[in-house]
């Protein structure tokens, strides 16, 4: 394949654009940001479409003394995802003419927050969105929160009786919980539950299907699934409720195929399959007007639709067609009213509002252009071999010159441990190797694609970027299940960014770091970046909003990020609505039974035993100790300023 040339696009008449179409802003941010002409990422009012500057924005916030890592949730994003959603069932409802309407619930465990599960309710209230709990804790909130009489509450999960008695007094309280029964034994407790109560509950069967979601989450479905009511499970139920004369308290029919469905193909068969279970229940005698598609609605973090992992190959239209038109083609089938709609999407709901903003510390460069002093001629040989490499690493060889220089830096490695080359010796023949790796990368990027085996040299050559983040706390996915988020500097955008890099958190763990990024296929090794100045240097890690905060741990004792609520007003301007400070350090050593006034005792102790002895001066003391609260008092993470 003959090499393209490199891109003649030089430095000064690079653009914001350039940068935008780089990074594929505009294919995964959603319609909600964008760049500006200062080269700086906007985030975007969902109707006057006018931007704010993030990075005024990260400064502004740290005037307030709060500090990078941080989180930026944006609550216009979240009510634009709650109308986008709403949006597209009421325009597929009105397509093919549903009877029924629409009645989305948010899952509290996508992210329980209380900040982000009251704005849901506050911008879900025109849309009577509900919440879905998935433990008697979730339950707790949803009862506090959700005042609206007209959205739902569903109760999924294991169950005891406390949690069925409060799911069904709630009913009393004028909220309206469903109470979805996962297992036949849920179902003796609820019937036992409300007789003893006196309450008509409210009752909803979840069904186990044997359609199978596609994506990482496939192993909540199918028939070994942990959850839901198998065919003859359904049809006793029915009965039993019968036998008690409660049928009538049959209210919804539930099903739920796994987070993140990347094939929409999966979606249409679990559809298909929970359809003919709510009409089957219709042919049984009970009356379920409410059908419960789940969560699974995907969110297309890299922007390839595409059935990647962090994709999807359907559009949230597409979606909201196939589930109104399926539901309805089984309904009309056999005549029977169109139920109301429920869905539990989550991820998609959330996930685009947050945006973790992270500094850079600093930056190991792999030393692919310093110049090699000229290799003498008594020099060892090894050191000659490796200076004709690199001179004939031109691009019709660059295969084999790769394969010859990985070779010789082995050769070289065996040849100094048996003593035969000096240290200053190896260090020339590492110099000579990353030349010719620079030398034949350069030629690989030219290429349309990576020819095979030659990742590993974009993941060598890469620089690291030191990032004061935790990956463990702040994109856990990342590093459980290799999800990709689009990763960005969020200034200087119109530069070229000329180097490639990884970013390495601040975690002892080599797994702490983020070194898979989008790209227009699945992904790619290094990101394009700039070389650091004398300025902070902003990273935006985007579509956060989801799972990340509660799957987050204290890995090395990284704490709680800070967190901002941010208000666009529509006219280019923002409210900071509120402000969440991150854990110190004595909060999350109290969380690992750590108290900090025993601490401070025992260094106080050790201190005076040190001066005592005359190990130490009684300043040194003093400072030690002063720093040592201090430390206690802050962030977990590293500050610039200090
Ligand atoms: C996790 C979960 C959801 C949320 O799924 P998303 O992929 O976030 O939409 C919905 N329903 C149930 C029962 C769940 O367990």
């Amino acid at each position: 394949m003959p090499p393209k040339p490199e891109p003649a696009k030089q430095n000064q008449n690079w653009t914001p654009r350039d940068s935008a179409e780089l990074y594929g802003l505009e294919r995964w941010g959603a319609g909600f940001f964008d760049v500006n002409p200062n080269g700086r990422i906007e985030v975007l009012h969902r109707r006057s479409g006018q931007g704010i500057d993030l990075l005024e924005l990260v400064r502004d916030v740290e005037r307030r003394d709060l500090h990078t890592p941080l989180l930026l949730r944006f609550s216009d994003i979240l009510a634009g995802r709650i109308e986008q959603l709403t949006d597209a069932f009421r325009t597929a409802m009105n397509h093919y003419g549903y009877d029924g309407s629409f009645r989305g619930v948010y899952p509290v465990k996508v992210n329980q927050q209380r900040q982000v599960v009251e704005e849901v309710v506050e911008f879900g209230r025109p849309h009577s969105i509900g919440l879905e709990a998935g433990s008697k804790p979730e339950l707790l909130i949803a009862l506090a929160i959700l005042d609206n009489p007209d959205a739902y509450i569903i109760c999924n999960g294991f169950k005891d009786r406390a949690y069925v008695e409060l799911a069904l007094l709630a009913q009393h309280l004028g909220r309206t919980p469903l109470l979805v029964i996962d297992r036949l034994s849920e179902l003796e407790l609820a019937i036992d539950t409300a007789r003893s109560l006196n309450i008509r509950p409210h009752l909803g069967l979840r069904a186990r299907l044997t359609s199978r979601g596609a994506g990482r989450w496939l192993e909540s479905t199918g028939e070994r699934s942990k959850f839901g009511l198998t065919a003859s499970e359904m049809v006793t139920a029915v009965e039993r409720l019968q036998e008690h004369d409660m049928v009538d308290c049959l209210k919804l029919v539930h099903f739920h195929i796994g987070s993140q469905i990347t094939e929409i193909r999966a979606l249409k068969e679990a559809l298909t399959e929970g359809s003919r279970t709510f009409v089957g229940l219709h042919e049984l005698g009970a009356k379920p007007h409410l059908v419960d598609v789940g969560g699974g609605l995907a969110v297309d973090y890299d922007g390839t639709q595409t059935n990647f992992h962090s994709s999807k190959n359907y559009s949230m239209q597409e979606y909201a067609n196939d589930v109104v038109s399926f539901i309805q083609e089984a309904c009309d089938e056999s005549n029977i009213a169109h139920p109301d709609i429920i869905t539990e999407a989550g991820r998609a709901m959330v996930a685009h509002h947050s945006v973790l903003i992270f500094d850079v510390l600093g930056v190991d460069v792999v030393p692919g252009e310093t110049e090699v002093e000229p290799i003498e001629e008594e020099a060892p040989k090894i050191l000659h071999d490796l200076t004709e490499v690199l001179a004939t690493a031109d691009d019709g060889k660059f295969h084999e010159a790769w394969h010859d220089a990985v070779q010789l830096k082995e050769e070289a490695g065996a040849l100094f441990s048996l003593g035969y080359l000096d240290l200053r010796d190896r260090a020339r023949a590492e110099r000579l190797f990353w030349r010719c790796c620079a030398k034949v990368q350069k030629i690989v990027r030219t290429l349309d694609h990576i020819p095979e085996g030659f990742e590993e040299l974009e993941r060598a050559m890469a620089d690291t970027y030191y990032g004061n983040l935790s990956v463990f706390q702040s994109a856990p996915d990342h590093w459980a299940v290799k999800q990709l988020f689009p990763v960005m500097p969020i200034h200087r955008l119109d530069e070229k960014p000329d180097r490639r890099g990884v970013f390495a958190d601040l975690t002892c763990d080599s797994d702490g770091k983020i070194d898979r990024f989008i790209d227009q296929r699945d992904g790619k090794h290094a990101l394009e970046l700039h070389a650091l100045d004398d300025n902070p240097y902003y990273i935006g890690v985007f579509l956060v909003g989801a799972y990340q905060e509660i799957l987050g741990d204290l890995h090395n004792l990284f704490g709680d990020t800070d967190a901002v609520h941010v208000r666009l007003n529509g006219n280019g301007d923002y409210t900071i609505d509120q402000v969440i400070e991150g854990d110190s350090v004595r909060d999350v050593l109290r969380y690992v039974q750590y108290d900090q006034k025993t601490l401070l005792e025992q260094v106080r102790t050790c201190s005076e035993n040190a001066v005592r002895r005359g190990l130490m001066s009684l300043d040194e003391s003093t400072r030690l100790r002063r720093r040592y609260e201090q430390g206690l008092r802050e962030y977990t993470y590293l500050c610039r300023d200090h």
